[in-house]
């Protein structure tokens, strides 16, 4: 079987997208079970719990961030909060969507939630300002490097400018 570089991402990415899946990223939350830390907020909307699935779903910053990339390439996909988890969305939005659209679609949401994460650490580590209009310019640029590079299904998904 072939799986192209589209369809894997990269490696960061897989084994990012993999502990997240198992609850596995060491996210506020996840730091504070361990007895890690005690500052429990999201970095992002400093509102709620930083979770794996808050951060990549439910915080107002990931869903404005979704809201403009999903816009920007005119894909449909269902509410966020119709579904309890990120992979649960991801699934139903996979589901739903074209079978000519698929693979660029996933690609996306691969991209988003990796640099949604990538954002999240900065902000943690290097004292970043966080900023949807600027991660949203920055998945835009990784898109288009990705697209040049051969991501068929990315390709046609994004816009050409
Ligand atoms: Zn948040």
């Amino acid at each position: 079987m072939e799986a192209s570089m589209e369809e894997l991402g990269t490696y960061q990415q897989q084994v990012f997208l993999w502990l997240a899946s198992l609850d596995r990223c060491w996210t506020a939350e996840r730091r504070a079970r361990h007895g890690l830390t005690h500052d429990a907020v999201c970095i992002l909307c400093h509102q709620e719990t930083e979770f794996i699935d808050h951060l990549l779903a439910g915080c107002v910053f990931a869903r404005v961030t979704w809201h403009k990339i999903l816009a920007w390439c005119r894909l449909v996909t269902p509410p966020m909060d119709s579904v309890t988890t990120f992979f649960a969305w991801w699934a139903l939005a996979a589901d739903t969507s074209p079978s000519g659209l698929r693979k660029g679609l996933n690609s996306i949401i691969t991209l988003t939630a990796w640099a949604i994460w990538k954002h999240r650490n900065a902000v943690i580590f290097d004292g970043l300002h966080p900023s949807t209009d600027d991660l949203v310019l920055s998945i835009q640029d990784d898109a288009r490097l990705w697209a040049k590079a051969g991501a068929k299904g990315l390709a046609a998904t994004i816009p050409v400018t």
